[in-house]
């Protein structure tokens, strides 16, 4: 029997203290939809940006210290964590401090996302999980803050944590002056800042 993907997800969380979904929620499973990705800015004891990809069900995920850039020259490490449930993608609010990953979490940006991979020397073209699984991704980002193609290569492992690079692709949507990460700084769902999600979201339990 294949090995339940969230087990981890759940297993650092204690859902009863948490405002983030408990992960038991059947996986979308509307083939024709195009997959979704998300990013989430998360005001954790080290802020960073939670990059996550829909691929088989759950949403694959990494930490990204530095956030996403529009700039193809940037490379900015991005360190795997744990699959996340699908309903994930559109939480914001505030996990208490004592919990694991506490701090404010903004959606900066959600959108669908699709597999830009070229063709192999066999005119094949791997699937996402076949990709994230040999450690190489290319996709293409239809966000509102992000769109084209971006590269994500595993390039390192420490301990049990592989690290990746992302990286923009030279496309159009290239640009290396824009730097949404620090003028775009607003939840897409809500328009709200971080201060005001943990003002608003702050005291419930
Ligand atoms: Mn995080």
């Amino acid at each position: 029997m294949a090995r339940d993907p969230l087990q981890t997800y759940r297993n650092k969380r204690r859902a009863e203290a948490t405002p983030e979904p408990a992960g038991d929620e059947a996986p979308r499973n509307d083939e024709a939809a195009a997959p979704i990705f998300v990013i989430q800015k998360h005001d954790a004891s080290s802020q960073h940006y939670d990059f996550r990809l829909e691929i088989d069900g759950v949403l694959k995920s990494w930490a990204v210290p530095k956030g996403p850039s529009t700039d193809p020259r940037d490379k900015q490490l991005a360190i795997e964590t744990e699959d996340h449930p699908l309903d994930y993608a559109d939480f914001e609010g505030v996990i208490p401090d004592a919990e694991y990953g506490g701090g404010t979490v903004m959606v900066w940006d959600i959108g669908p996302f699709d597999n830009a991979r070229g063709a192999d020397d066999n005119g094949r073209v791997k699937s996402l999980a076949e990709a994230w699984a040999d450690g190489h991704l290319t996709v293409r980002l239809h966000g509102t803050k992000l769109t084209g193609g971006y590269a994500l290569t595993h390039f390192r492992t420490e301990g049990d944590k592989r690290q990746w690079l992302l990286v923009k692709m030279d496309d159009d949507a290239a640009d290396a002056r824009r730097n949404p990460v620090s003028t775009a700084d607003a939840s897409v769902l809500t328009g709200r800042s971080t201060q005001q999600i943990a003002d608003e979201e702050g005291d419930q339990p």
